[in-house]
């Protein structure tokens, strides 16, 4: 694959494939890719506009067992301002940033070892059920620590996330 010509074909308006957009990460160079991605800004936004979106950052717990040491965020279990959210101030959280404009959420936490993917498939489900609202959420750490207590692989944990 000739990464010059696929870049020329996409920017022409060709929507790239998965084996094409896995090798354009794989061996393109980042300047290259970023000019290439300022272009097709440009072409969807012309005269320099940026875009953006209104997202609310909700933590979904502050119990985390990688303590970092830089993070001032972490609880012990056992802290009295250690918290897992309820479902009440989850959709309140939610309702508060739809009235401000908001279209998209961004769930995150800490490692907590009792919070397993059922957990988040039903927090996420319960969302989708009530609210037209995007969720952009959880980190790579999150994902796979996530996948390791539930006894999953990675891909069958983003799979049921995303479901
Ligand atoms: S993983 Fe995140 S929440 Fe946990 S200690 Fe590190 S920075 Fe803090």
């Amino acid at each position: 694959m000739q990464i010059s010509k696929l870049l020329e074909e996409i920017l022409a308006g060709r929507r790239m494939n998965n084996e094409e957009f896995a090798y354009l990460y794989q061996h393109a160079d980042l300047l290259t890719l970023g000019k290439a991605a300022n272009e097709a800004r440009e072409k969807c936004f012309p005269n320099n506009m940026a875009t953006f979106i209104i997202d609310r950052n909700i933590n979904y717990t502050n119990i985390c067992t990688c303590q970092c040491k830089f993070c001032a965020f972490y609880r012990h279990e056992n802290d009295t301002d250690a918290y897992v959210i309820d479902k009440n101030t989850l959709f309140a959280k939610i309702e508060e940033a739809i009235e401000l404009g908001a279209s998209q959420l961004m769930i995150q936490g800490g490692l907590n070892p009792n919070l397993k993917i059922d957990f988040f498939e039903d927090m996420f489900r319960s969302i989708k059920e009530r609210y037209a609202i995007t969720i952009h959420s959880l980190t790579a750490p999150e994902v796979v620590y996530i996948a390791q207590i539930s006894n999953l692989d990675i891909k069958e944990t983003l799979l049921r996330l995303h479901k």
